[in-house]
């Protein structure tokens, strides 16, 4: 069979699903591979370098569709992209399938097998096909870079011969994938790092990392914001007002804000109020990184940077993992690489499409003609 990657052609989205690297293991299980001529460009990787790979290069999109039986790529297909699909073609890419009933109804009814790689099951055996997880890995470590870009001063404290330099002083809200790498960043770089998330079995992660977790005037087994299963939930109005008070004990005193808290299939709780922003010094900056569910920060604009009145400079941009694309496109290929692995037990360039297997049939979201989202709870850990 053919595996083959189309150009992205989401607005300004530079990372492609398949490297020179990543085609060398997928021949390894057989497979033929082909690319879009100048998918690879915007994340660094030429043409030439896939010839190099063994990669045939296909001028058009609608060739490549045609040609390939899997179709690998990064962002959610559109209308165009989803009527090339057929019966005999599997497209392995992210989808939103909660929030793409349109999109699922089309690839259904082209008899198309669609795998989502938001839909991977976050247990052990599939860490190393979790694109959440390693996109998340990257938004959290540029965020801090962004950071420091948009920040005046250093983030290490320095004693020079020009006089004694504070060093920054960071918040992470939310020590989840993104806020644990932007915490990793963040003390590496020097600054004093606080870290605050509603599950309290984090601490220890944020500890160990040299930061310091920040605990609420809350009875200890009242921290945890009703957390269930790795995620959070809801707090209650009491916990949640505890929460606020303690950030705006903090605002004065944090140069940098970076937010990351995420309940599943909600808005992002608003954490970072307009007194908070108003109570920080001037040329502080937030990075918002639930923009784009709504922002944890009231004054966040989805997509932008704004400059408030008093100096703070918030960032709410959504393209983190883009505008690292020759990091996100080497991890992100890998996860299909790994996704292709497991779908290919006999290394034989044949599509195994398991549904008994727990990651697989997680993913899948139609399969022969069929919606197969929402999937069954995953049988292990
Ligand atoms: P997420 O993106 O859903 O949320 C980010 C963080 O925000 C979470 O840590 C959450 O607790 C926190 N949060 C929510 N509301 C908050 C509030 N009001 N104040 C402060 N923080 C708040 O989380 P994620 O990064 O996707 O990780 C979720 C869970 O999944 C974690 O337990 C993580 O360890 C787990 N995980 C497991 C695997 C695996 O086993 N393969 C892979 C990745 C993540």
């Amino acid at each position: 069979m053919k595996i083959g990657t189309p150009k992205e052609i989401f607005e300004g989205e530079a990372r492609v699903a398949m490297t020179p690297a990543s085609a060398l293991q997928l021949q390894k299980l057989g497979y033929d591979c082909a690319i879009e001529s100048g998918a690879g460009l915007a994340a660094g990787f030429s043409d030439a370098t896939y010839e190099e790979a063994g990669v045939e290069v296909i001028k058009t999109a609608a060739a490549l569709w045609k040609e390939v039986d899997i179709i690998a790529k990064v962002r959610q297909p559109n209308e165009t992209e989803l009527k090339r699909l057929n019966g005999d073609k599997t497209l392995i890419s992210f989808f939103n399938p909660a929030g793409n009933e349109e999109g699922m109804e089309l690839a259904k009814s082209k008899g198309a097998n669609v795998i989502a790689m938001e839909m991977v099951p976050r247990i052990s055996r599939a860490q190393k096909m979790d694109a959440l997880s390693s996109m998340a890995n990257i938004a959290g470590y540029r965020a801090v870079i962004e950071a420091g870009n948009n920040f005046g001063r250093f983030f290490t404290g320095q004693i020079t011969a020009a006089g004694k330099v504070p060093p920054a002083k960071v918040l992470v809200v939310g020590a989840g994938v993104a806020g644990l790498a932007a915490i990793g960043t963040s003390t590496s770089l020097g600054a004093i790092t606080l870290a605050f998330d509603v599950r309290p079995e984090v601490a220890e992660q944020v500890e160990s990392m040299g930061a310091e977790f920040v605990y609420l005037d809350f009875e200890e087994e009242q921290q945890d914001g009703a957390a269930t299963g790795g995620y959070a939930s809801v707090s209650s109005p009491e916990f949640r007002e505890a929460q606020l008070a303690k950030f705006r004990e903090l605002a004065p005193e944090v140069d940098i804000v970076i937010t990351t808290a995420l309940i599943p299939n909600r808005e992002a709780p608003e954490l970072w109020t307009e007194d908070m922003v108003a109570a920080m010094k001037p040329g502080s900056v937030i990075v918002d990184l639930a923009a784009e569910k709504g922002g944890n920060c009231k004054l966040t604009v989805m997509d932008e940077k704004i400059v408030t009145e008093n100096g703070v400079t918030i960032i709410g941009y959504t393209d983190f993992p883009s505008r690292m694309a020759a990091q996100a496109s080497t991890l992100y290929a890998t996860n299909i690489r790994h996704m292709m692995t497991d779908l290919t037990p006999e290394k034989d360039g044949q599509i195994n499409h398991n549904m008994e297997d727990d990651v697989i049939r997680g993913a899948t979201v139609t399969h022969q003609g069929e919606i197969t989202f929402p999937p069954p709870p995953p049988k292990v850990a």
